[in-house]
């Protein structure tokens, strides 16, 4: 599993660094005491893992974002477009406007690592304590991301798979021209392809779909070669 790489600031933004995370940690300490906490009699039938606080120094895309301590966190269970790519400008702006200089919750994933050293995690704004829908599922709620499932990472994924259904139905963002259709699709579990996609080849069993709807309602994410 491979550690957060934690990147040091420059000499000129230490000065700004300090002053902003002694505000943060004021801003989060003062929230903390203002709001009532859980109560500790509610029953959770799985140890949840703690939320930890941080604040949003830098949206990569509509995805992947730094904090100011320099931890990188990728949206666990979605895909935005990347750049170039139909709305990739619009994810990433959405995403900044969602997060960028915003005191943030992190709740990381069971697996909370991937393979480039960056947290795997589900996102929350602080300041939305009455309204704690992820950033991950607002994202996929309005049309700025696909559901991108990984083995390793599934716990409360159903809940992003529901949302990007509505968006679906909705036709918003990037399900309001859906690419040139196949003539069928075929799936590994967590990934659907065109049938001449080079990739398919690599499936031992594919599951064969009439339409890129189904495996879409599976939770399946179209492949980034293919784009089915
Ligand atoms: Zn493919």
């Amino acid at each position: 599993m491979g550690r957060r790489r934690r990147r040091l600031p420059s000499r000129a933004a230490m000065a700004r660094l300090a002053v902003a995370s002694a505000l943060a940690i004021l801003i989060a300490a003062a929230v903390e005491i203002l709001r009532p906490h859980g109560s500790p009699s509610t029953p959770s039938r799985t140890a949840a893992p703690p939320f930890r606080s941080a604040r949003v120094a830098f949206v990569a895309d509509g995805d992947t974002v730094r904090t100011e301590e320099g931890e990188w966190i990728r949206y666990l269970g979605i895909d935005a477009p990347e750049r170039g790519d139909p709305l990739a400008d619009e994810a990433t702006r959405r995403n900044e406007a969602l997060v960028l200089d915003r005191p943030i919750r992190i709740r990381e994933g069971v697996t909370p690592a991937d393979g480039y050293g960056r947290t795997v995690a589900w996102i929350y704004r602080k300041d939305e304590t009455e309204d704690p829908i992820s950033v991950n599922e607002r994202l996929i709620v309005e049309g700025l991301a696909w559901v991108s499932l990984h083995a390793d990472n599934l716990e409360d994924t159903e809940r992003l798979i529901r949302a990007q259904g509505e968006a679906i139905a909705a036709r918003r963002g990037i399900w309001a021209e859906p690419p040139e259709a196949a003539p069928y699709y075929l799936s590994s579990r967590f990934r659907f392809h065109r049938p001449n996609c080079p990739s398919v080849r690599e499936i031992p069993d594919p599951e064969r779909h009439a339409d890129r709807w189904e495996p879409l309602r599976q939770g399946k994410a179209p492949c980034r070669e293919c784009r089915p």
